[in-house]
């Protein structure tokens, strides 16, 4: 029989009166530990994250998130903040705090006159979609529905739209924030700039966003989707990509994948999406359809909205994840050699090994700049480990490490944050990249004492000393 998780927690040692006054005035759900709700509000997607919060806040406003904050100020708590879950590292939780989750706050308007769309800091990439495909209108986020629109735009933002409209953050034209303190600001170009600027790829560091604002761009109908061949032919493929991406347009992204067939059986892959008019995409991915003898070749007209869809498939029961990732210059013909050998000793079929290519519009940050470093020509590659079996931890964590640190050498410094684990602090600043000291800088304007601090961590300049 399943037994509600009895860890204790510091919640024991909050003061009954404070937790009740708390409860009281806050609007949304206090869940915690021992109560019916609470294994399930600890969910997030990774099933290996297992963490016992004291209090998980279940805002439905702005003035939650105030009060949320403000509790945990006065009782020294850690605080976390959950939007999508899909952190890989489960940052979204903290054990023995408070969570301030936000899934209840989806509300999305898009003024389809300014092309512009409103979000709530709660919603998903997939809820975000379905609103802006309404108007013929997307803003250009990551590849899977369920994903937070939070974490990722906060950190980034990489998808089918990136060379052609740029990062997420780049699309970010305002944010409502809750700082350390309990202030609500307003962060776009002519208000609090410098946190604007840090809000653009500097991760979860400066607050709690409840509201993004985006430019969306019309689109309805792309070019896309996947061209599977037999994995033998990865090395010819694949070599074949990164000489043909170079020279694309940038409404061409497509990714390449070593992963498995639903019967187990090791493919590779490249999934495209070209997101200007459909007969000149046909004439761009011609070649790339020619090349090779794939097993199937299922590019076609689709609507966007279905396009989004294509490189998630949502698991029939939680997995265990743990992923690395590197970012490359260049994909040399042995860097290739060394990502086949360790994406065929891959121990699990659910196991990928993802090569993104970009550059285009993201290659350089828009006017003003943003806190997001990892510009120019690049390629990320993701290696995405996971299974079924708790037993089998140790041996994926270990296959995805030894695959990373063989692609050391001939990887850049830093990391795409969004794709980042549990690499450190070192790793984050390298990330960052010569943005660091401004982002220590702004770090210390608005968060001295480090209170946001479950996310890729910019350290004020106090704690660093
Ligand atoms: C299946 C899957 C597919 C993915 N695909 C892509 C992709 O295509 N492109 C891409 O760029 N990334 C992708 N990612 C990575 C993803 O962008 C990051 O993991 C991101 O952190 C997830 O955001 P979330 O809101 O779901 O995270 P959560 O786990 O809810 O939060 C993670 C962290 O983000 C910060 N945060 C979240 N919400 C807020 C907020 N409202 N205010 C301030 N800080 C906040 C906090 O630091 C928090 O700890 C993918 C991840 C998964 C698991």
């Amino acid at each position: 029989m399943n037994q509600i998780p009895a860890k204790p927690t510091s919640h024991s040692i909050l003061p009954a009166a404070a937790v009740a006054e708390f409860q009281s005035e806050f609007g949304g759900a206090i869940i915690r530990s021992g109560s019916a709700e609470y294994e399930n509000a600890r969910k997030v997607w990774n099933a290996i994250i297992d963490r016992y919060p004291a209090i998980i806040a279940m805002c439905e406003d702005v003035e939650d998130v105030v009060k949320a904050v403000r509790f945990a100020r006065d009782h020294h708590l850690p605080l976390s903040v959950r939007s999508g879950g899909h952190n890989v590292a489960g940052r979204a939780l903290c054990d023995d705090g408070i969570v301030v989750d936000l899934s209840r706050m989806k509300a999305i308007t898009v003024d389809a006159d300014r092309n512009i769309v409103e979000v709530q800091g709660g919603a998903t990439l997939g809820e975000l979609d379905a609103a802006t495909s309404a108007c013929e209108l997307a803003v250009p986020t990551g590849v899977a529905p369920p994903t937070g629109v939070a974490g990722l735009a906060l950190g980034g933002g990489v998808g089918w739209l990136t060379r052609k409209y740029g990062m997420t953050c780049d699309n970010l034209v305002g944010c409502d924030v809750v700082t350390a303190d309990g202030t609500v600001l307003t962060a776009d170009r002519t208000q609090n700039p410098d946190l604007f600027w840090g809000l653009r790829g500097g991760g979860g560091n400066f607050g709690i966003v409840t509201t993004f604002r985006f430019q969306a761009h019309p689109i309805k109908t792309v070019l896309g989707g996947l061209i599977l061949y037999p994995r033998d032919q990865t090395k010819e493929v694949l070599r074949f990509y990164r000489d043909f991406m170079k020279s694309a347009p940038n409404e061409l992204t497509a990714y390449a994948g070593l992963m498995s067939a639903p019967d187990g059986t090791p493919v590779f892959g490249i999934m495209a999406c070209y997101c200007g008019h459909i007969e000149s995409g046909r004439n761009v991915l011609g070649p790339l359809q020619a090349f090779g003898s794939p097993i199937i070749d299922m590019i076609q007209p689709i609507p966007f909205i279905e396009m989004q869809k294509l490189a998630y498939q949502p698991a029939e029961t939680p997995t265990n994840n743990y992923w690395r990732s590197a970012c490359l210059d260049e994909l040399s013909d042995a860097a290739i050699d060394v990502l086949i050998q360790h994406a065929n000793a891959a121990r699990s079929p659910l196991t990928g090994t993802f090569i993104q290519y970009f550059g285009g519009a993201a290659a350089s940050p828009p006017e003003g700049g943003t806190a997001f470093a990892q510009r120019g020509e690049r390629y990320n590659i993701c290696i995405e480990a996971q299974w079924l079996e708790p037993q089998e931890n140790d041996d994926h964590i270990h296959w995805a490490r030894s695959f990373s640190e063989a692609l050391a050498p001939f990887s850049q410094p830093g990391n795409l944050l969004n794709f980042m684990n549990d690499e450190g602090d070192n790793a984050v600043q390298k990330s960052f990249g010569e943005n660091y000291q401004r982002l220590r800088d702004l770090k210390t304007k608005y968060d001295p004492t480090n209170f946001f601090r479950h996310n890729q961590n910019i350290l004020p300049a106090a704690a660093a000393e």
